[in-house]
């Protein structure tokens, strides 16, 4: 694609890790103020609900003029002492904003629905604190960062530490949130990056030299199937994708172990907690194979300079079928896998649109016609000798030139 035509996008992704400081007790402190200033908002909200009218940056400022002895001197209307930085006072009137908002949206719609129970207004709050940039400072490779903490007087910085940091190539790191827990600390600090290219789907196919990757699903060890094309319909790379046995041998063993804890406990309180870590463990399992299959589909499109990838949409049949097939089917990562590919593929500047499913598989890519058998090697009415699941992938690819032809 040329740089021209490239529009470019932003994503953001939550990393989550450890976060460490001595002096604990100070950062319960800022948190308790840090929701007192929520509670104060969430109540003026409420008082001036007309704020609530205007976009979120708006209100901050209103709320802050209600509040805050401006340039002039003057005393606002509701002006309380606060002991806290302004960087702490936005967050937490963005916090208030945000609750207030959901709470009238939820408000709303359970006047108009009885399914849905009315909401109750907080009273008090026990939101985690994020740090906003004049709260946090000095990010250092190791993952040293200073803070801003309340020590009972005042206001002054301390060291703390993120666990196991990298820093983020190309990111741009934006407020991070303190999740306080019983007895350790996580940051969530999300990160923002640039997608180098976010052209619409439409435009690309129009292009003369757009690349398309079809996939196809099987249930086999080579579980998804991928072939390129360019524009004209030629064939240029297919990849076969396995993983499938592995995978089913793997989540073979936890199904069998989950079925014969049911069996052979009696205490129900012991078989439901093992009955979780099972299935927590098939999850990771499920996920596991998900990311390392989708990571070669995605590595696979960039290498072969695709534009766009064409996936096989379940039709509602379909979406009943998967519910009951069983996990212990390679198929069943295919939902995984999925969303695996649009969101690594969107990372990559690469866009994913689904086709119907109807007839993929059991048309002939070439003409058109019936293929008699679903055997791995088989062949079409017309006697085109064709591999089951290329020529499923290639019939996916293709309808993808169709689907965009016609508009
Ligand atoms: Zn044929």
């Amino acid at each position: 694609m040329s740089e021209d035509t490239k529009k470019v996008g932003i994503y953001t992704t939550t990393y989550k890790v450890r976060f460490y400081i001595n002096e604990m007790e100070y950062l319960k402190l800022s948190q308790k103020i840090y929701n007192d200033l929520i509670e104060k908002y969430y109540e003026l909200i409420f008082k001036y609900k007309n704020v609530l009218n205007l976009s979120n940056q708006k209100c901050l400022r209103e709320l802050e003029k209600l509040t805050i002895i401006g340039i002039t001197g003057k005393i606002p209307i509701e002006y309380f002492n606060q002991n806290a930085p302004t960087e702490l006072r936005r967050a937490a009137i963005n916090q208030a904003i945000g609750l207030a908002r959901s709470y009238t949206e939820i408000k709303k719609i359970s006047e108009t629905n009885s399914k849905i129970m009315p909401p109750s207004k907080s009273k008090h709050f026990n939101c985690s604190m994020t740090l906003y940039k004049g709260m946090y400072r000095n990010i250092k490779e190791d993952g040293s960062v200073e803070i801003k903490l309340f020590d009972g007087e005042k206001w002054k910085w301390y060291k703390a530490k993120f666990k196991n940091w990298h820093f983020p190539e190309s990111a741009q790191i934006m407020s991070p949130t303190l999740v306080i827990n019983k007895n350790y600390v996580m940051a969530h600090i999300p990160m923002k990056r640039t997608i180098e290219d976010v052209t619409p789907i439409k435009i690309r196919m129009k292009q003369e030299n757009v690349k398309i990757c079809g996939i196809a699903f099987s249930n086999t060890d080579k579980v998804a199937i991928c072939v390129v094309i360019d524009k004209n319909k030629n064939f240029i790379k297919s990849l076969f994708v396995n993983g499938g046995n592995e995978y089913k041998h793997q989540i073979t063993k936890i199904v069998n172990k989950r079925k014969k804890n049911i069996m052979e406990n009696k205490n129900i309180q012991v078989t439901k907690r093992n009955h979780k870590t099972y299935r927590d463990k098939e999850n990771r399992i499920i996920k596991y194979y998900a990311h390392v299959i989708s990571k070669k589909i995605v590595n696979f499109c960039i290498l072969n300079e695709v534009n766009v990838i064409s996936m096989p949409l379940s039709t509602k049949d379909e979406a009943y079928y998967y519910v009951k097939s069983k996990k212990n089917r390679p198929i069943y990562l295919r939902e995984n896998i999925t969303n695996d590919v649009i969101y690594k593929a969107y990372r990559k500047g690469i866009l994913t649109t689904v086709v119907k499913r109807k007839d993929k598989a059991s048309k002939c890519y070439k003409c058109g016609g019936k293929i008699k058998s679903r055997q791995l090697k088989t062949v079409c009415e017309n006697g085109h000798k064709l591999d089951y699941y290329f020529n499923y992938a290639m019939n996916v690819a293709l309808d993808c030139i169709v689907k965009y032809d016609k508009t």
